[in-house]
């Protein structure tokens, strides 16, 4: 057996957590020990963000041709190379790896184990005959899809999202089980490459936001002639000759047959847990994932989880965020507390949705009708009609004061405009912070500062104000 490591930190886990506590570690001089038993980078540089990302800007440009006619332009149905979109996608990939690779990882100072972890004992990592007794353990495996158990679904082939940016030929009729941000993503993108598309959701779409801003990107990727069907239960799935048969039923309890050329499966995720024997390291967890309190602490105190595993919010800046804070308190002791009420997100469907903090049905169950919201429309800002962009929405949720509860927004570049708000929410700033700056014209960004002037509308009507009018008039 190898000499034991005994490291300030293990890490476990290459992608976007395990990959920001090491760097994160390493600069601050401590020495980090880094296991990744597949890629580095993870699910988000391989198999998640930065190929659907890439994806979506191929299926984007080829919808901007077809659109083009209302800029003056003479639209075109674009000529879409499905094997040179994959290049595309996968050229992406390679031009990020050498940021997130063992190589850089190794030149940071760190001591990288390509191989699966697992605990021996609370204290003890192993690594194939490699032992590992770290001061302190991050736990950052992150997830993978969930086949849903659906009678049928070993007899066919099947996509998840560990497989579908490998194809290189255009899906003819792609069907994806789940309507969620995933589900939704892809669908749009591979419609707009060119392929038919339907989607089977048991419940609503994208039903974890705020259904007045879903609606308005729904109806747009309806427009663009994806199927969504939503309610319905895949019963079965099975083979036809070189397609698939898929059995719906529907709420009234009918079924339907749906025949598709592949199989997308976006049903949910599950963490990467079994591997790791947490057991014997005295980690409790359940079927969501790792069990952590607000210091991102499990059940053992020299061992953190952090991102995907952690059961919680499943993103990239999440999984990043929790990396930071890990680092303080590991390092130095520091108190840390994850507040995942500052966490915003983004679907990068077209238009884009996101939101941070509190939506309005959110801020309905907590304070009852004691809260304001404000809307303001894409279409009453000049540069989203300068650009044709008009269809979008913002709303703002703030208390009676002004303070910022959270706010949701659907419509072009969505995911930029909420960084503001995320700003604002972490922050706990007021409403009134927008109505103090200046925004250059024409952005976008001055819907921002719109909405915020909608907060005092009703407040012209204040008698204080009335009188200080009249008064000035009466002066001259
Ligand atoms: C299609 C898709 C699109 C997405 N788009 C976005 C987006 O636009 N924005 C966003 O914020 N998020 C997005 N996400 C989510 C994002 O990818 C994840 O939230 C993020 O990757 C989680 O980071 P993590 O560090 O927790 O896990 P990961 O990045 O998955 O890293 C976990 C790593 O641990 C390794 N590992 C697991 N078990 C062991 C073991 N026992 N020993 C050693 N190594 C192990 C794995 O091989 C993996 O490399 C998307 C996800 C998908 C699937």
């Amino acid at each position: 057996m190898a000499k034991i490591l005994q490291p300030d930190l293990c890490v476990i886990g290459g992608g976007s957590g395990g990959l920001t506590v090491a760097a994160a570690a390493l600069s601050l001089g401590a020495s980090v020990v880094l296991v990744e038993r597949d890629k580095m980078g993870g699910d988000c540089l391989n198999y998640g963000c930065v190929p659907s990302k890439s994806l979506i800007a191929s299926a984007k440009r080829a919808q901007y041709m077809r659109t083009a006619t209302k800029l003056g332009i003479a639209a075109e149905d674009p000529k879409i190379n499905f094997g040179r979109v994959n290049e595309h996608v996968h050229g992406v990939i390679a031009d990020i790896a050498p940021h997130d690779s063992v190589e850089r990882f190794e030149g940071l100072g760190a001591t990288v184990l390509q191989g699966e972890a697992k605990f021996t004992d609370p204290k003890t990592v192993m690594v194939g005959d490699q032992a590992i007794k770290a001061r302190r353990f991050v736990i950052a495996t992150g997830s993978r899809p969930m086949s849903p158990p659906i009678p049928g679904l070993s007899d066919v082939d099947y996509y998840t999202n560990e497989t579908i940016f490998d194809l290189t030929r255009k899906p003819q009729h792609l069907i994806i089980v789940g309507g969620g941000p995933i589900g939704m993503e892809m669908a749009q993108a591979h419609r707009r490459l060119g392929s038919d598309v339907t989607v089977l959701e048991m419940q609503a779409p994208l039903a974890k936001d705020d259904p007045e801003l879903t609606n308005i990107a729904l109806k747009q990727i309806r427009r663009e002639g994806v199927d969504i069907r939503q309610g319905v239960k895949v019963t079965e799935v099975a083979p036809k000759a070189k397609n698939i048969v898929v059995t719906i039923e529907k709420e009234n309890g009918e079924t339907e047959e749906i025949t598709g050329s592949h199989l997308l499966l976006a049903a949910g995720r599950k963490p990467n847990i079994e591997a790791l024997d947490l057991e014997k390291a005295k980690v409790n967890f359940d079927g969501r994932g790792i069990k952590v309190n607000k210091g991102l602490k499990t059940s053992n105190k020299r061992v953190y989880a952090i991102g995907d595993v952690a059961g919680g919010l499943q993103f990239t800046h999440v999984a990043g965020y929790h990396g930071g804070l890990v680092v303080r308190n590991a390092l130095y002791r520091l108190p840390i507390k994850n507040d995942a009420t500052i966490i915003p997100w983004a679907t990068y469907t077209d238009p884009e949705i996101a939101n941070v903090g509190l939506t309005e049905a959110d801020a309905r169950q907590k304070y009852g009708d004691k809260f304001k919201v404000l809307r303001w429309s894409f279409a009453e800002n000049d540069r989203a009609r300068a650009e044709h962009v008009e269809e979008g929405l913002l709303k703002v949720i703030t208390t009676p004061s002004g303070k910022i509860l959270g706010a949701g927004a659907v419509g072009h570049n969505a995911g930029e405009l909420i960084n503001i708000y995320a700003l604002a929410v972490a922050n706990k700033m007021k409403i009134g912070a927008f109505t103090k700056m200046v925004a250059p014209y024409p952005t976008q960004f001055e819907i921002a500062k719109r909405i915020a002037v909608e907060f005092y509308k009703d407040k012209v009507d204040h008698p204080a104000l009335k009188f200080l009018l009249q008064l000035n008039r009466m002066l001259g």
